[in-house]
């Protein structure tokens, strides 16, 4: 029997876990994949308090080391049901176990294209997050995917670090703000091709061009995917209460089971990133180490 069982090894889970270790509850970390979620992907982070300039597999080893000094058992099992009730069951791929209380941080992920090789070059000349991600493309050609608000702004504020941006659309009109859309459309270094996909990604090691539906060549860099996240939700989407774009809806990291928390980018809110995920991670926990004393 466990206090606590959190459900994803990204910065929210592992956040969770440290401070629910270190109010001497019996905790648990499940991790399907990749220790550190997302971010093991990023090849840099220049973002994150305490680290000036780290790789994202760097930082993902220092979450592991961090948890593991404390003693926070982390198990490569992915969590395929959850029962709820006073104690709730947690049934994983390897096994049965029982909490009193279970934090959900299993994330979201970027929508992607769907075409061959994308997965690997991630990373590689293939971006998502323009914040994070923008200023390795200083003063080069680069394409962005999508035509929403999300895209747009990507594009506006690429235009101020990238030499050349292509916006590729599949339709035939954008689908953002009409303030962004002048303000896109009065840039010098921004084409919109509308009505084209991207068919084929060109490159070796690295990306070095994409070839259109309409079989246009564009000799790039880099490539911001912008068609929106998908949130890792399905396993509780008949458990807690979703919002119309799956993510859980949560006010101070509180779902509608009262002993069940959620942390980071699953939950609803406007900013995913790092610094959120590792402050839900410290609010889900603490909001669960009251409900244990508040029960005992
Ligand atoms: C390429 C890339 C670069 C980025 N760069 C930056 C950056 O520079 N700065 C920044 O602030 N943010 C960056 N981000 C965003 C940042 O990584 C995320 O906001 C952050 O990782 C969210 O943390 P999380 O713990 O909520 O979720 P995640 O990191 O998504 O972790 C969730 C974890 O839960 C696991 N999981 C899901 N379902 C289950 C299940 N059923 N059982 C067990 N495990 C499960 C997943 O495998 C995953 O490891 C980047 C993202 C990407 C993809």
């Amino acid at each position: 029997m466990y206090d606590v069982i959190i459900i994803g090894g990204g910065p929210a889970g592992i956040t969770a876990g440290i401070y629910c270790q270190r109010a001497n509850l019996k905790t648990i970390i499940f991790e399907k994949e990749t220790i550190g979620g997302q971010i093991a992907s990023s090849p840099l982070v220049e973002n994150f308090p305490g680290c000036k300039s780290i790789s994202g597999a760097q930082l993902a080893t220092n979450f592991y080391e961090q948890a593991d000094e404390l003693g926070i058992p982390i198990e490569i099992e992915e969590v395929l049901e959850i029962i709820p009730g006073e104690k709730i069951k947690v049934i994983t791929d390897f096994g049965e176990y029982e909490s009193k209380v279970v934090i959900l941080a299993t994330g979201s992920k970027y929508r992607l294209l769907g075409l061959p090789n994308e997965i690997e070059y991630i990373g590689k000349g293939i971006a998502f997050c323009t914040s994070c991600d923008g200023a390795f493309f200083k003063g080069k050609d680069i394409a962005i995917i999508g035509g929403g608000n999300s895209a747009v702004t990507n594009a506006i504020y690429m235009s101020n670090i990238a030499k050349k941006i292509y916006l590729v659309d599949i339709c035939d009109h954008l689908i953002c703000e009409k303030t962004l859309e002048d303000k896109l459309r009065s840039l010098d270094n921004v084409e919109i091709i509308q009505q084209t996909g991207v068919k084929e990604l060109l490159g070796d090691e690295e990306l070095n061009g994409v070839i259109l539906s309409n079989d246009r060549k564009l000799d790039i860099q880099g490539m911001f995917i912008s068609i929106g996240m998908v949130a890792q939700t399905e396993l509780v989407k008949d458990l807690v209460k979703l919002n119309k774009q799956n993510y859980v809806d949560s006010e101070d990291c509180k779902t509608n089971l009262d002993n069940i928390f959620v942390a980071g980018d699953c939950r609803s809110k406007n900013i995913r990133q790092l610094t959120t995920a590792v402050a839900d991670g410290t609010t889900a926990a603490i909001n669960a180490i009251k409900y244990i004393e508040d029960h005992k």
